[in-house]
């Protein structure tokens, strides 16, 4: 096994698993444990300034000539499946057959039909009890294994580079404590996506709706006029939201409940709502704000709450006013031969984020597939040619 790979699983083995119920930074202290490791061979490959801030974010940076190009990964893992005791297998040369993972779990073609495209290669996959963390693991090796290489090759002329290692991106905490003065980068990238010739450059807009309802409880024998079930309130509520915008229709923009739950007396249910486009996202809001209205008016004595907050925002706006990273990447993506072809998250990064505060982030792949679950897999072959792509884009 080459030495980007056993990096690679050096780090899987590391539990990073983020914790969307603790209130700590970062969310879980032992993702520091992967932060320290990464510090301590940043500096080893000769990037001294590595250091951890108190938020459990690993920056380092390397000089070089021109424009600073910043690379991002993120060093938790999700929170579907555990992340402990990790115990990655390499698959030599998969023939596509099934692979079995342990008694009960076995990845196979018919239910990933796109692993076709992964027939023949080198495998790293899970023992079916936990996820691999190639999300985002897979994408700190690549950029790992692009500094081990300008060490080993100090003729090659390449870009000032400036490293961060996130955490909780996970749960949309990462970019909250990311600091784009320590940064210090022109532009940047994350490495934290799929298939290795995908350049991602718009997002989701998304929000979270929280709708709180109070009723009027008394008796329901003296109701008459009165009572006004909160529930009641709430089934219509949602009820009135357009059911064609949702999920099970509708895939380039749509809400989607998560809670509901509540009491005749109160009520509360939480949607996320997402689009690519931000105006149909108002039009979303303001037909909410219309049901509200309409409820309220028929039901004066009920107290009925919308809270919509903004989670993170398309970043197509952003990258298309600086198209420097995306221009360099379809560059070095054509150098080595490689049809670089656009797609777009139905989620968000933190460069999403990123580029919002200032630092254009498009996204990149990084090999790996079937995240945050235990079909997670890396492809060797491809993991190797990011850690190309990538170099491609930093050389001078
Ligand atoms: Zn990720």
């Amino acid at each position: 096994m080459n030495k980007n790979i056993e990096r690679f699983i050096r780090y899987a083995k590391i539990d990073t698993q983020a914790d969307e119920n603790s209130s700590t930074i970062p969310s879980t202290e032992k993702q520091k444990n992967l932060g320290r490791l990464l510090v301590k061979e940043l500096i080893e490959l000769g990037l001294d300034n590595a250091y951890m801030d108190e938020y459990g974010i690993v920056y380092a940076h390397l000089a070089g000539e021109g424009e600073v190009i910043g690379l991002n990964a993120h060093i938790d893992t999700a929170t579907e499946v555990s992340g402990e005791n990790v115990k990655p297998r390499l698959v030599a040369n998969w023939d596509g057959s099934d692979i079995i993972l342990n008694d009960e779990y076995s990845i196979t073609l018919k239910q990933f039909p796109h692993m076709e495209q992964v027939i023949g290669h080198d495998l790293i996959v899970t023992d079916g009890n936990t996820l691999l963390g190639a999300d985002d693991k897979a994408g700190i090796a690549i950029i790992m294994g692009v500094l081990d290489y300008l060490k080993q090759h100090p003729e090659i002329k390449h870009h000032p580079l400036a490293i961060a290692f996130t955490v909780d991106e996970e749960i949309g905490r990462g970019p909250k404590y990311f600091s784009l003065e320590k940064m210090q980068a022109d532009y940047a990238y994350t490495v934290d996506g799929g298939p290795i010739n995908h350049i991602n450059c718009e997002n989701f807009n998304a929000q979270q709706l929280t709708v709180q309802i109070a009723g009027v409880a008394v008796h329901p024998g003296e109701g008459i006029n009165t009572l006004i079930n909160a529930l009641q309130l709430q089934a219509q509520f949602i009820n009135a939201l357009p059911e064609k915008e949702t999920p099970f229709y509708a895939d380039e923009g749509y809400w989607h409940l998560t809670t509901a739950s509540g009491s005749s007396e109160k009520s509360q249910f939480s949607a996320i709502l997402r689009n690519f486009d931000r105006e149909k996202l108002e039009q979303l809001n303001t037909k909410i704000y219309e049901i509200r209205d309409q409820l309220a008016h028929k039901y004066p004595t009920a107290k009925i709450e919308v809270s919509i907050t903004e989670q993170y925002k398309n970043m197509k706006k952003y990258v298309d006013q600086d198209p420097r990273p995306v221009n360099k990447a379809v560059a070095a993506m054509k150098k080595l031969g490689i049809k670089p072809v656009f797609t777009r998250i139905k989620g968000g990064t933190d460069g999403a984020t990123f580029s919002k505060m200032g630092l254009v982030t498009p996204n990149l792949g990084t090999g790996s597939a079937n995240h945050h679950g235990r079909f997670e897999f890396l492809s060797v072959q491809l993991f190797e040619k990011m850690i190309d792509i990538v170099l491609e884009i930093i050389k001078k």
